[in-house]
């Protein structure tokens, strides 16, 4: 079969010059390019920010030195950071390219420390959402597995917390996760390695606007994330008007993807719903929404996202009433409901809001 044509979004930055970005290899690739040491403590060094001296892998001389001359060490720079009053902190990174992407950083408020980040997979999106900033900007590139990779290690080495066990990862930032699978994929098998952060899969969520394609895909694969899924209208006609990626996958064929998924023990998926003032936030909306869910509404978490509104799309949030009213009118449908007040709002670091780094 020939092999499919290189995207333009999916060069590999130029400035790399051929390298492939250090942190985007695992042990056996270590291995394969010669780690004149061991290749599983090289890895280890490098991917356990607690070992760092200086901001840096402690990784000694001599392997530096090859490192330096077959990879590329760079990690993504921390250009911005605007803490919000509801202690989330909006970060901007810049990428070897100069390119800039956005994630978040949200500790939870608990008695042990747990952050939980939402990270990009792409500079910008393809899919095109009416209502979304990062939507409006279109697509730049994909990240590579290495710069997903070193949006945690920039994070965890910058702003804490110290250990891979403390952390909670959402694909909610900018881009669809699932339109770069292949570096995503790389990037949780990075991520969940032992002898690297070793999250555990569960704690790492991939949000997606719904490519059928990607979700049956995932669902093959090893390690396995759990799914959460952007829904945000009742009907084709709607949905395709505000989500053209419903035009390819409608609803149906949406619902068959998440049967076909094969749910199992301890996994939940999580739905969520951005609320936009009269496009779909009716009673009969609520209804369709109910129905659509079938025997998923009981045990899966339902997020309603008021619209946070920004100058690149021209919906609305509904008022608060009608937020409490649409959440009620699901409740006595059965449905396990819950009002996101995405965190980061005032610094424009909430779910859609971000847009390029300037
Ligand atoms: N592309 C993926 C993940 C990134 S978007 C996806 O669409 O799921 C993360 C979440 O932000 C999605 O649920 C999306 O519906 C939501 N979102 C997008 N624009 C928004 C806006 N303006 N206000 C509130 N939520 C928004
Ligand atoms: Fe892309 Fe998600 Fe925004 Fe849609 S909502 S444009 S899929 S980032």
């Amino acid at each position: 079969m020939a092999e499919a044509p290189i995207q333009p979004w999916d060069r590999p930055a130029p400035e790399r010059e051929g390298r492939p970005c250090a942190w985007s290899l695992l042990p056996e690739d270590l291995a394969e390019l010669g780690c004149p040491g061991s290749a599983l403590e090289t890895f280890k060094r490098l991917h356990r920010p607690w070992t760092w001296k200086d901001g840096a892998p402690d990784l000694g001389p001599a392997i530096r030195r090859w490192l330096e001359g077959v990879a590329d060490l760079r990690l993504p720079a921390l250009v911005d950071g605007q803490p919000s009053s509801d202690g989330a902190t909006k970060l901007v990174l810049e990428l070897a390219d100069g390119r800039r992407i956005e994630a978040v950083h949200m500790p939870r408020p608990v008695r042990n420390p747990r952050v939980t980040y939402c990270l990009s997979s792409q500079v910008g999106c393809a899919m095109g959402c009416t209502f979304c900033a990062t939507g409006s900007m279109g697509i730049l590139r994909n990240l590579q597995a290495g710069e997903i990779l070193g949006q945690v290690l920039t994070l965890m080495a910058g702003l804490g917390p110290a250990r891979g066990h403390e952390l909670t990862l959402v694909f909610m930032g900018m881009g669809e996760p699932l339109h770069n699978l292949d570096h995503l994929h790389r990037a949780i098998r990075l991520l969940c390695h032992p002898a690297g952060l070793g999250l555990g899969k569960g704690r790492i969520t991939v949000s997606t606007s719904g490519l059928v394609s990607g979700i049956e895909r995932l669902s093959k694969l090893e390690p396995r994330p759990l799914l959460a899924l952007s829904l945000n209208a009742t009907t084709d006609a709607a949905r395709n008007r505000t989500m053209p990626v419903n035009r390819v996958w409608n609803l149906a064929r949406l619902r068959r993807a998440l049967d076909d998924w094969g749910l199992k023990r301890g996994e939940k998926f999580c739905f969520e719903y951005v609320l936009l003032a009269g496009e779909n936030d009716t009673e009969a909306d609520a209804d369709r929404l109910a129905a659509w869910l079938g025997d998923l509404r009981r045990a899966h978490n339902l997020n309603l996202i008021p619209m946070n509104e920004h100058a690149a799309s021209p919906f609305r949030q509904p008022g608060e009433a009608r937020v409490q009213q649409f959440a009620e009118w699901l409740k006595v449908r059965g449905c396990f409901v819950t009002v996101r007040r995405s965190r980061g709002r005032d610094v424009q670091g909430a779910c859609g809001q971000l847009v390029k780094g300037s």
